[in-house]
């Protein structure tokens, strides 16, 4: 059988001077891990080159205010829709926190995900924990400055890549690298890639876990979502006290062997066994860890697992509560929100106005004319131009630009006038018919043709 390690001091785990090296393990919360953050990865540094008729696929450009989602063109009259996802992301949260405490940060958030990366660099650079810990306390050899530069160097070369990749969402990606190898980025975009940069590698290369305490509100907030059937990351002290190691273990000793591992895996540093903390980001690294002294202990696994208070006590314990199912009912009907939304997207945006000045001009005894004013806003590159057109009940007959070229009148009010021949009725409901390459939308008016 494998021996168990033992370390006597874990709290910190080989803390010097407040320094503490995360260990890494292997089990099935790991594998969920890789489950859940390889394909965020994947998206976050691959959809950003994605793009549907040369147009890209998610873009926030403020410069050119113009915002792509999902390959939809939306103009700022379609702004609720980004509110409404975020509503949504927001209820999928509390959903989560009162489901599972912390899960998102443990599993999900970037900040983890990023961490999780950067430590397992510094683990291929510079070795496993006990050893950096043990190097921490040694004279800085060429061997070990080799290794520490190697380690900076990789990242910031991630870093960078996160930077790079964060800003072709604000600006097409192809744009900056070709601009970046003719050496003609601007001052500013250099500025914001490196001030990103910058985050990235302090965040999760130096501050670490600190954030997740600290400035996360996250944290702050999650704690009133809990209750007693919330299934968090916790320690069954009922089963694994009184701890006791090999040599100090008697028949009343509890299934804790006090080795010390799962403080040590923890990238927060905290001891699960003293109880729900609020440094815990239920990532389980010390359910896998303890599983596996389990395992080689033949006891049965789950010493520390996710567990309600409740169940913790032995108590009944269920899932679904009317809290729970009201955050889920408010997240579907948001993201219902959003997907009809979606389907309900103009790329046009246009405003018609009568002209205040004259209701209507009487030309000849059978022609009578309306003024409008129109502006157009085009939001898809497809558009460059859009062809005007007007119908209602009656010959009606239109004077104005037939054809708005978006390139040189987008957001400009043209005028309008309309004439229609022995009309009859003194009111009647006009619609013009606006024709783009992404699209067609109709604006109805009103045509008077006598003094109300
Ligand atoms: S809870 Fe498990 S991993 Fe932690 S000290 Fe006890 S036996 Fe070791
Ligand atoms: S106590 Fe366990 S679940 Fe909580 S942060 Fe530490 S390792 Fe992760």
């Amino acid at each position: 059988m494998e021996k168990i390690p033992v370390v006597q001091d874990y709290t910190p785990p080989f803390a010097r001077d407040g320094k503490f090296h995360v260990r890494l393990t292997e089990g099935r919360f790991q594998n969920l891990r890789r489950l859940t953050s390889w394909p965020m990865l994947a998206l976050f540094f691959g959809l950003v080159w994605v793009q549907v008729d040369g147009e890209p696929w998610l873009m926030f450009s403020f410069a050119q205010r113009k915002l792509i989602l999902f390959g939809n063109a939306l103009s700022w009259h379609d702004l609720p829709l980004l509110a409404g996802v975020m509503i949504a992301g927001a209820f999928l949260l509390f959903f989560l926190a009162v489901a599972w405490g912390r899960v998102w940060c443990g599993f999900a958030c970037p900040q983890s995900i990023w961490t999780w990366l950067f430590i397992r660099i510094e683990d291929f650079a510079e070795g496993k924990a006990n050893k950096r810990a043990r190097a921490d306390g040694e004279s800085l050899s060429s061997i070990l400055l080799l290794r520490r530069v190697a380690k900076h160097l990789l990242w910031i070369g991630l870093a960078t890549l996160t930077a790079l990749t964060f800003t072709g969402y604000f600006m097409p990606i192809r744009d900056i690298l070709a601009a970046a190898t003719e050496l003609e980025l601007s001052a500013a975009i250099i500025g914001w890639i490196v001030i990103m940069a910058g985050l990235t590698y302090a965040n999760a290369g130096l501050v670490r876990e600190k954030i997740c305490l600290h400035a996360c509100p996250y944290s702050r907030f999650q704690g009133v979502m809990f209750d007693q059937h919330t299934r968090t990351v916790s320690y069954d002290a009922r089963r694994g006290e009184p701890r006791a190691n090999k040599r100090n273990a008697d028949t009343n000793s509890g299934d804790c062997v006090d080795c010390g591992l799962c403080v040590q895996v923890c990238p927060t540093g905290i001891d699960i066994r003293d109880g729900l903390q609020a440094a815990c980001i239920d990532c389980a690294a010390c359910i896998d860890a303890c599983d596996t002294v389990m395992e080689k202990l033949n006891r049965s696994k789950g010493l520390i697992r996710f567990a309600s208070e409740s169940q913790l006590k032995g108590q009944p314990s269920p899932f679904l509560r009317y809290r729970l199912a009201g955050y889920g009912a408010v997240m579907i009907a948001a993201c219902s929100a959003v997907v009809y939304g979606f389907t309900d997207i103009t790329s046009l945006l246009v405003e018609v106005r009568r002209d205040r000045n004259a209701l209507f001009t009487q030309l000849d005894e059978h022609t009578v004319c309306n003024n409008y004013r129109i502006k157009v806003e085009g939001f898809a590159d497809a558009d460059e131009s859009v062809a005007v057109s007007v119908t209602g009940e009656g010959e009606f007959q239109l004077f104005g630009p037939a054809l708005i070229d978006l390139s040189e009148n987008n957001s400009t009010w043209l005028p309008y006038r309309v004439c229609a021949q022995n009309m009859e009725q003194s009111r009647s409901v006009l619609t013009f018919q606006f024709r783009g390459e992404a699209g067609v939308v109709s604006k109805d008016s009103t045509f008077l043709a006598e003094s109300i």
